[in-house]
């Protein structure tokens, strides 16, 4: 029996909470209240790219919405109808356009025609997903799934200037279950440096890292050097194409810290999901539940449970009626099925 308004606890969480809520609340048409929303953050309440999920959704579904203001714990969300459209968000500082994406790209799937979605901001932050992550690993993934969706980077956006833009097309269609247990051969690898308005030396550190840690050739290296205008910002990806999954590990330049340390940063996280044999690394492990779930099912390999996978499974079953078969299958892999309990 659903809730007439689902209650929630921010404090479970950080921004994911609140974005799968919003999610799940467009596309179940269930209100929601949240409570101490990113409470144990350091600045906690909605910030920027919070505000802007929350303006973009209430305006992709015509929902009711109050305490949508800056630093608020709380907030109330009443859906409406989702309807298609071509809408434009503008995040206003640095925040991350992929988060922002991402919450409202379950209810454009299932809207009656087909829209466009532009959204300015950060596309390239750390703690987000990288733009990169999202067209070449979490959206394959999605498509798959069966989602009509196409993704382009217009403008790159760093943090702390922003002013990146993504523009997304979506048609509607549905999701289906996927299964993702094992990953398949090994195909291809790519290590790419992107600098903006930083010293060239910059990217090439970087790769001589990658090089001398990993023994890559030359030919999978690309060093990509942006508009100046648009740093300064400096990211190393890391690709890894098997048969069944392509993961992006990344890792962000800062002030102070050594390029072959941002290098170290992303191979380190990359060699615990090689080491694992599980199927997905923990980002895209968190970001596939909610799809996941809301195809009605699906499964997947990861190396270990993580806090984002444990609160957006809780925000999940608040919504939808899904339960979580969590299995450990030797060392450093965990099957998760999402299955339907009704
Ligand atoms: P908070 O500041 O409250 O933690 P937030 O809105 O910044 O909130 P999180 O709740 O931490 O966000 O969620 C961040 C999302 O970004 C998660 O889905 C996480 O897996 C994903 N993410 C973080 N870093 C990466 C990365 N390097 N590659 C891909 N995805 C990433």
């Amino acid at each position: 029996m659903k809730q007439d308004v689902i209650e929630l606890d921010g404090a479970i969480g950080g921004g994911q909470v609140l974005r799968s809520a919003l999610s799940l609340s467009m596309v179940t048409g269930q209100a929601f209240r949240m409570k101490q929303i990113r409470a144990r953050r350091s600045r906690p309440g909605l910030l920027r790219q919070h505000l802007t999920a929350v303006a973009a959704a209430a305006e992709v579904c015509g929902a009711q919405v109050s305490g949508a203001h800056m630093g608020s714990q709380a907030l109330s969300f009443e859906p409406g109808e989702i309807r298609a459209g071509d809408f434009q968000f503008a995040i206003g500082t640095a925040g991350s356009c992929t988060l922002v994406l991402q919450t409202l790209l379950p209810a454009l799937i299932q809207a009656p025609q087909a829209s466009r979605v532009r959204i300015s901001g950060g596309t390239h932050n750390p703690l987000a997903p990288p733009t990169d992550f999202l067209s070449r690993s979490w959206l394959p993934l999605l498509r798959r799934m069966g989602a009509d969706v196409e993704l382009d980077l217009v403008r790159h956006g760093f943090v702390p200037a922003g002013g990146g833009e993504v523009e997304v097309r979506v048609r509607p269609s549905s999701l289906t279950r996927l299964d993702l247990c094992d990953r398949g051969e090994a195909i291809s690898r790519q290590a790419v440096a992107l600098t903006a308005g930083l010293a060239a030396t910059v990217a090439q550190r970087e790769l001589s890292q990658v090089a001398k840690r990993l023994n890559w050739p030359a030919e999978t290296m690309q060093q990509v050097m942006l508009d100046p205008a648009r740093g300064p910002g400096n990211v190393l990806l890391l690709e890894y194409a098997f048969e069944h999954v392509t993961e992006v590990f990344s890792a962000f330049g800062q002030v102070s810290l050594r390029a072959e340390k941002v290098a170290d940063a992303a191979i380190n996280q990359a060699a615990d999901w090689l080491r694992s044999d599980a199927a997905v690394a923990e980002h895209l492990a968190d970001q596939l539940l909610l799809p996941m779930a809301l195809a009605g099912g699906g499964s997947f390999t990861t190396p270990r449970m993580t806090d984002h996978l444990r609160s957006n499974m809780e925000v999940i079953q608040l919504f939808l009626p899904a339960r979580f078969d969590c299995r450990e299958e030797g060392g450093d892999r965990l099957r998760i099925e999402i299955l339907q309990t009704e």
